[in-house]
Parts: structure tokens; sequence; C-alpha cells
């Protein structure tokens, strides 16, 4: 038998690095899974779970996932290569049949733990109420006053200001623990600029995660996201309601049109979000629509997303748009006689 909790622990960092991948200081890299010709570095690593994830092919897990990638074989066997090759002394004795010789790793520098803050999150958007412009914007893109105020949009007004605010109510290592705010050699700064729009992510009244966008057409920077916490769900709380059907999209403003057409809707924000227990078992019993992009990208979302949910035992139906079509906002535009942009 081996150690599984130490045998998860061994940095993969050092496990994917033995394997040939050449990953940056972040942990991203072309990704060298099986299977897979990765023109871009779709692949990264997680120091803070010890886990990987290919954003391009979808495969992601553990340290032991990533050597049943690797090498094809079972996870009995791939745990045992583990302890065989970084585990030290644990794998004397034992016939050596690994590509990378026998060592102990150092263990990876403290990594500081980014953590969900609801309550710094729920007040940074009490203090950030939409203004004229980006009302103005999303209406342009013929979402409504009603809608924006059923998700609580809001808006930085000055950036500044508000990460001085911040810092004088909750500490700055509190705010630089959540993510919401970077140190620059101008001194703390909010990571969400003057101007941008506030999605706030909730569930169950809390405020879990904010998304940032833009609030003019221009296409620099367009989303901003808190940098490590990995995307919840949004909308999720719609699977407390009775709704039958339900659409999955892949962003906040696919999310916001769906709600414009009287649907509800799930955003899936890129590979990234991941599917909870409760987001799973609150789709088993209800109609599953896939609304994905008319992009490759799209394509993609839809064919994995629906893979997923498949083996997880809900039923999917996946959903394209007329020729001409782009995403749910396009079609929402086009019906309310607003095709400009
Ligand atoms: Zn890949």
């Amino acid at each position: 038998m081996f150690d599984l909790e130490r045998i998860k622990t061994i940095p993969i960092a050092a496990v994917a690095r033995d394997f040939g991948f050449k990953l940056s200081q972040t942990g991203a890299g072309r990704c060298l899974l099986p299977g897979h010709d990765d023109k871009n570095p779709s692949f990264s690593i997680r120091r803070l779970n010890n886990s990987f994830r290919c954003f391009a092919c979808g495969r992601h897990g553990s340290v032991i996932d990533l050597v049943i990638e690797m090498e094809g074989v079972s996870f009995n066997e791939a745990c045992s290569r583990l302890r065989d090759r970084y585990v030290g002394a644990a794998g004397k004795g034992r016939p050596r049949q690994m590509r990378a010789p026998t060592k102990v790793i150092d263990v990876d520098p403290p990594v500081p733990d980014i953590v969900a803050d609801q309550e710094v999150f729920g007040w940074l958007l009490d203090q950030s109420p939409l203004l004229a412009s980006g009302r103005d914007y999303m209406v342009s893109r013929s979402i409504s006053h009603a809608t924006l105020e059923h998700f609580k949009v809001g808006q930085v007004a000055n950036r500044q200001t508000l990460v001085r605010v911040c810092i004088e109510r909750f500490g700055l290592s509190r705010l630089q623990k959540c993510g919401l705010v970077t140190d620059t050699r101008f001194g703390p700064e909010l990571i969400f600029p003057s101007g941008y729009l506030l999605f706030p992510f909730v569930s169950q009244g809390a405020v879990q995660y904010i998304q940032a966008r833009r609030s003019d057409a221009m296409p620099q920077r367009r989303w901003i996201s808190l940098a490590k916490l990995p995307p919840p769900i949004f909308n999720l709380d719609i699977l407390a309601t009775g709704v039958t059907t339900v659409a999955i999209c892949e962003g906040v403003t696919d999310v916001l049109s769906a709600h414009e057409l009287s649907r509800a809707a799930l955003g899936l924000l890129g590979a990234s979000s991941k599917l909870s227990k409760e987001a799973i078992s609150g789709l088993r019993n209800r109609n599953v629509i896939i609304m994905a992009d008319a992009d490759a990208a799209g394509s993609s979302f839809a064919q994995r997303t629906s893979k997923s949910l498949q083996a997880l035992g809900v039923t999917v139906a996946l959903k394209s748009f007329p020729p001409g079509v782009n995403d749910l906002n396009d079609y929402l535009r086009i019906k309310r006689g607003n095709k400009a942009s």
C-alpha cells in the first residue's frame, strides 16, 4: 500500500517538469498530454491544490491523474510510480522501471491562500452603484434597467477612492488575500479600473466572486477576473427556483440576455468554471440546453460541457443559433431590432 495523502502532495510542478513540460513562473505552458498537439500555452498547474488543467483539451486533475494521462497507467500503478520516483526511501527494494530517477523533492514555497471573502465582495458592491455610463452601455446591448437591477450590477466610480475606503474598512492584507488589491510601484491598487462594470456572482445571498467588464465597446482588457480564485457558476441561485428548463451559457452577458428573453440560464466562464455537486444535482431533473457561441471555442465548450454533464447523468440538448448570430446577446439584439454594436 502507499501513503495516498503523501503522494497527492508531491509537487506537481516537479512532476510536470520531469515529463518535459516547460512551465512559466506562474505555472503555464504548452500542453504535452498525449493526443494534444498544443500550439499555445493552454496547460497550467495550480500549486494551491497541486492540480493541473489544460484549457484546450479539457483534461485536468491531481498529480496522480497527470501520471495516469502521461503514461496511460491505472490509478494504482500511477501511485506506485510516483512513490518510487519521488518519495525517497519508500521506493527502495522495488524494481526500477521508471524513466525519472528516484529523488526527494523540496516542497514548493508556501503560496498565499486566496479565499473568496464574501463580506469584502458584498461591501465593495454596495459602495459601487451602477453609473449612467455603464447603464447606457448595457442598454445599447439590449439589457434593460430591470435586468441590471436583478443581477445587482455595479460599477467602479473611482478606483483610488474605492481602494482607500476599502483599506480603511478591511485592512490591506485582507484585501490582498482575496485578490482584490495588488501591490504596484504606486502603492496598493484595486484590480478593477475606474468605470468598469461589476458583476457579482451571488450564491445563497452572498457574493462569492466578482467579474468586471469595460463599460464601452473597446476590446482591450474587456473582462477582468479575480486572478487566483476559480470562478464559480454565474446565477447559480436559479437552481433554487422551480424552473424546468435551464440554459447553460458561456458568460455573464449571455446570462443577462437570457434573462431578458425570460429564460433561466447559468454562466460557465470558459473551461475554468467548475460544476459543483449541488449544481449537478440541481440540473439532473431539468431540461438543460447548452447555448454556446457560434465559433470554434464555443463548439468546443459545448462538446466538453455536454460530455461532462452526460457523464454525470444530466440530459443535455445542444442549441445552435441561426446563421449570422454569434451568441445569445446577438440574438437578443436582433430580436429587438438593435443590430448596431
Ligand atoms: Zn491539452
